[in-house]
């Protein structure tokens, strides 16, 4: 029983694009490196957000 190709991709959580989930891809089940650390930066961002502080510019990956 082999499983088709297709199976193993999923959507990424974080752009929408399509991501491989196997086990070449280390940022599974995100498509790239790139959007599983903006996904892990959106938590941690939230877990120390100073209430009362105004939203700073939020540098962008360049
Ligand atoms: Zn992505």
């Amino acid at each position: 029983m082999s499983e088709p190709v297709v199976s193993r991709i999923v959507r990424c959580p974080q752009c929408g694009q399509p991501a491989k989930a196997t086990k070449d891809n280390p940022a599974r089940p995100f498509c790239s490196r790139r959007c599983k650390l903006i996904d892990l930066g959106k938590w941690f961002e939230e877990d120390n957000r100073i209430p009362g502080e105004s939203e700073g510019h939020i540098d962008e990956d360049h």
